[in-house]
């Protein structure tokens, strides 16, 4: 049987694939079952943040579970301690960290920080959590009610209590009450059509939160990883969250989530915890991918790319105005609205023949996220191949 049919029979339909089979990667560079190439620009929704095949990256894994790959939470592990000083090195904050193995675990781990928070902090049990309309926090039954699209709510109630919707930032405030433990926000929202918050309303959102001694957690699971152009968005708003949550980028491929916190004593021994999460082999990616991402932020790399990368795509916006209403996005996290939802699928469809992934975002969002280490040789490929994708629009 074909991969195809093996799919069919064995693998749940939860998915619409596209009719590609990926069988080897470099860099932003993909070669499919067929030998025909493309050009990366999703790093497989933001998670092959330092590019397909890093050899550093492999080297570190390989190099670590040629010795150990698990042992259990149970034991001292010396990749998930390095690990965690070096997310929080990078974050500048003063955290801790708990490694899970997915955003939506991780957002979990949040959930429960500031649930437990809310049940120490004074009399009356603060358990709800503010979540936008247009967000996204993940698949598991109490990530999909934090999510604010009612679309997501269709099935697999009852739902745990206690998430409240605001359409935006600004109307979050007439929303809290004293059961409030807080307000969870994506800075930049990915799977809502990448969509910026603006960073006024963002700081003195985190101002009135801070003086009515309520949470402020941020969904840093797309946006985090140096995708925005810090190590977290946050530092990009300048804002102090009490939880920050990271997944996709930094674990470079290897299934990963983060929970950073503030609030160091919230959570005792046995609380919380995971068999997989921090694993050797899941820490030593971090532990590389943190390193690289490092030095090529403070190299100014990162820098370069990314206004390369934002150069060649107001080019092309501009001389696709036809089809295109706007630039959105931050950094390396960058979106396209399109004029409809049927001619987005048309360029989607159309770049897989001509040679270049790219993402949907929300309802009429083109999206990018490519590797945080395109070349620029990739990034002008990648645009050609593109600029012919919507020619015949
Ligand atoms: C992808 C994503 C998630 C879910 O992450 P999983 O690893 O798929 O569980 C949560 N929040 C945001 C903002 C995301 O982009």
């Amino acid at each position: 049987m074909d991969i195809k049919q093996l799919d069919k029979k064995y693998i749940l339909p939860t998915y619409a694939r596209a009719e590609v089979e990926f069988v080897s990667g470099d860099n932003a560079r993909l070669v499919d079952a067929n030998g025909k190439n493309y050009i990366d620009f999703t790093s497989g929704i933001g998670v092959v943040s330092v590019g397909h095949a890093n050899k550093k990256v492999n080297e570190a894994i390989c190099e670590q579970i040629s010795n150990i790959t698990h042992i259990s939470n149970l034991y001292h592990i010396a990749p998930q301690a390095k690990a965690g000083q070096k997310v929080v090195e990078a974050s500048g904050y003063d955290m801790q960290c708990f490694f899970a193995n997915s955003g939506a675990e991780a957002n979990e781990g949040a959930i429960k920080i500031a649930r437990k928070w809310g049940e120490k902090d004074g009399e009356v049990k603060r358990y709800k959590i503010i979540t936008l309309q247009q967000s996204f926090h993940g698949r598991t039954i109490t990530t999909v009610k934090a999510t604010g699209q009612e679309s997501m709510h269709n099935y697999f109630g009852p739902f745990p209590d206690g998430f409240v919707y605001a359409d935006d930032i600004s109307s979050i405030e007439s929303l809290l009450d004293d059961h409030t433990a807080g307000v969870m926000i994506e800075l930049v929202q990915g799977e809502g059509g990448v969509q910026p918050q603006d960073k006024v309303e963002v700081q003195e959102l985190a101002k009135l939160l801070k003086s009515r001694g309520i949470l402020l957690i941020v969904d840093e699971v797309q946006t985090g990883a140096y995708r925005t152009g810090e190590f977290t968005a946050s530092q990009v708003y300048d804002i102090q969250p009490d939880i920050i949550t990271l997944a996709k980028g930094v674990g470079g491929g290897v299934p990963v989530g983060i929970v950073m916190t503030s609030l160091k004593g919230v959570l005792s021994a046995g609380d919380h915890g995971s068999t997989f999460g921090g694993n050797y082999l899941s820490a030593s990616a971090v532990c590389a991918v943190v390193d690289i991402l490092d030095e090529y932020k403070n190299s100014g790399k990162l820098q370069e790319i990314s206004s390369y990368f934002n150069e060649k795509l107001e080019e092309f916006y501009s001389k696709n105005t036809k089809l295109f209403t706007k630039k959105v996005g931050i950094g390396m996290m960058c979106g396209l609205r399109v004029i409809d939802a049927d001619t987005l699928a048309s360029i989607i469809s159309n770049a897989t023949k001509e040679g270049v992934m790219v993402l949907k975002a929300g309802r009429n969002t083109l999206r990018f996220l490519p590797p945080l280490t395109i070349t620029k040789e990739e990034i002008d490929e990648g645009f050609e191949n593109l600029s012919r994708a919507v020619s015949s629009l």
